[in-house]
């Protein structure tokens, strides 16, 4: 039986830990290509280049990977680039991780790691974000082998047309997470956003460093599942529209046309 192509990318980089522990477990069934940003790329939502040439620069990866490039890009790059340049066929999965550090309620408009995910849903292939909540090494090997074993599983669907699953998993510090929980997004804050500093030449300038406060939430939104030490997975589409604004009668006449 043919194996099944998977496309595995990520935001943090082609040399972050997450991904290779990724493309090491699923090549293990799997026919795996890795399309990577050469630089972390977190936080870049859904940029893409446009204005300047991108290289895709073949690396060694690791044995059992069929192909691995570094991408002189964004993540929704790697994945733009791997599905219509560089896979010799449309990939069955994509697979986006594994992130270090959890995706939760917002973080999905600021996330790479989602936005690549978004990235292959748009161009038609079935996919998911993975991010772990930490970046410790066993959590990180543990949450790449559960992805193996779950996506293998008889029990698995892929995320039909026009959806991608954002998964997370907990730390396993808090001890192997027994459930899985199909979970809306829920809230998540962040505190102390900006420093205020001066640089050697005497101007002001802020640097961004958020912490996560996430308020207390019950277990049927991401945030608060995750914190009860379940796996979490939100199906995403992206249809933003409040459809409870939309009123029945949906023309309007303009109120008054400007006279010339
Ligand atoms: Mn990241």
């Amino acid at each position: 039986m043919k194996r099944q192509q998977i496309l595995i990318t990520n935001d943090d980089g082609i040399n972050a830990l997450g991904l290779s522990l990724l493309a090491q477990s699923m090549s293990e069934v799997a026919d795996v290509y890795v399309v990577s940003p050469e630089l972390e790329r977190s936080a870049m939502g859904h940029a893409i280049t446009m204005h300047k040439p991108l290289h895709a620069t073949p690396v060694t990866f690791l044995e059992g990977v069929q192909m691995a490039w570094r991408i002189n890009g964004t993540p929704s790059d790697c994945v733009k680039l791997g599905i219509e340049m560089l896979l010799p066929e449309k990939p069955d999965l994509l697979l986006s991780g594994i992130n270090h550090g959890s995706n939760l309620g917002r973080d999905i408009y600021y996330s790479g790691t989602v936005s690549a995910a978004m990235e292959g849903m748009f161009l038609g292939v079935p996919s998911m974000a993975l991010s772990y909540n930490g970046d410790d090494a066993e959590g990180l090997k543990w949450a790449a082998e559960f992805t193996k074993t779950w996506v293998f599983s008889a029990n698995f669907e892929r995320p039909p047309k026009g959806i991608l699953y954002n998964v997370n998993f907990p730390s396993v510090s808090q001890g192997i997470p027994s459930q899985m929980a199909w979970v809306r997004l829920g809230r998540r804050e962040y505190a102390n956003d900006f420093h205020k500093r001066v640089d050697p030449r005497g101007r002001e300038y802020f640097w961004l460093a958020g912490r996560a406060q996430d308020v207390t939430e019950d277990t049927g939104t991401d945030v608060g599942a995750l914190a009860a030490g379940f796996i979490t997975i939100t199906p995403l589409h992206m249809d933003a529209t409040a459809y409870h604004l939309l009123p029945e009668k949906n023309r309007m006449e303009v109120p008054s046309w400007p006279k010339r």
